[in-house]
């Protein structure tokens, strides 16, 4: 039996800031080379509740703040409702800068009124306004998220470092949330505490652009297994690509990003 997945893209127009496509593009050919049968469906104003309750997996990209605001305040109600009940049933997810800010409790912009969140992670974020300088640069941060952690040392045999790059005013601060990871280089949620990004169930929420998943690739494999496990309750392998690029260009960049 070929496996069906469908992967669920937030608002593609509004958010899709540095490339995070990308990682809705890396997911399908990842999974085609692995001759899984793969759909894109775009989530945004236009689709109805229904559609919403159609993804395996769900990816969201960053935005800028004038259109995270058009999608935050489209969201709430039924399909913020339908997005947290998928994720917590363990429905597996990458949300980038913009779109973790809206999972949270609520975002401050740095002008106009504080926005209403979606509430599914316990963080809130707040913008300290434009004269304070941006979180801008490239990123570096091991996984401490528990499950996610075990899942790639069983995977892979080790827990590779993340690279990325991230540009966000917001800073995010977490309340009862496991962060993803711990900042090696660079400001990840705040440049305070050393957390980066927050992990939910099956759900990965990040500054990190890169985009994420074409530079750090194991990470797009665990979610499209998460994906495929728990739509077809069974346990499954995927078959190793060449990651040889992908790999040495993460560890080269780490490698300028410590000797800096
Ligand atoms: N609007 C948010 C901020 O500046 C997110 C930016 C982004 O997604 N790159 O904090």
């Amino acid at each position: 039996m070929s496996m069906q997945l469908t992967i669920g893209w937030l608002y593609p127009k509004l958010m899709s800031t540095y490339g995070d496509r990308g990682n809705v593009i890396c997911l399908q050919r990842r999974c085609q080379w692995r001759d899984l049968d793969v759909s894109i469906l775009a989530l945004d104003q236009e689709s109805s509740i229904a559609s919403f309750q159609e993804f395996d997996l769900i990816v969201g990209g960053g935005a800028q703040d004038r259109q995270q605001e058009i999608v935050m305040r489209d969201l709430q109600g039924e399909k913020a409702q339908i997005i947290k009940e998928k994720l917590t049933s363990g429905i597996p997810g990458v949300f980038t800068c913009g779109s973790p800010q809206l999972l949270g409790k609520y975002y401050e912009p740095a002008l106009g009124q504080k926005i209403e969140g979606l509430g599914i992670l316990d963080l809130v974020t707040k913008h300290p306004g434009i004269n304070v300088p941006r979180c801008i640069g490239n990123v570096a941060f091991d996984i401490v998220a528990p499950t996610l952690k075990a899942d790639l040392e069983e995977m892979l045999g080790e827990v590779p470092t993340v690279v990325g790059f991230e540009n966000h005013g917001g800073r995010t601060y977490l309340g009862d949330v496991s962060p993803l990871g711990k900042v090696v280089s660079g400001y990840g949620n705040n440049g305070e505490d050393g957390y980066e990004g927050a992990f939910y169930q099956n759900a990965i929420a990040t500054y990190a652009h890169g985009p994420l998943l074409p530079k750090n690739p194991f990470l797009a494999d665990w979610l499209i297994i998460k994906a495929i496990e728990h739509k077809y309750q069974e346990k499954i392998s995927l078959n190793p690509l060449d990651d040889y690029l992908a790999d040495n260009g993460r560890k080269a960049m780490l490698k300028r990003m410590l000797n800096q």
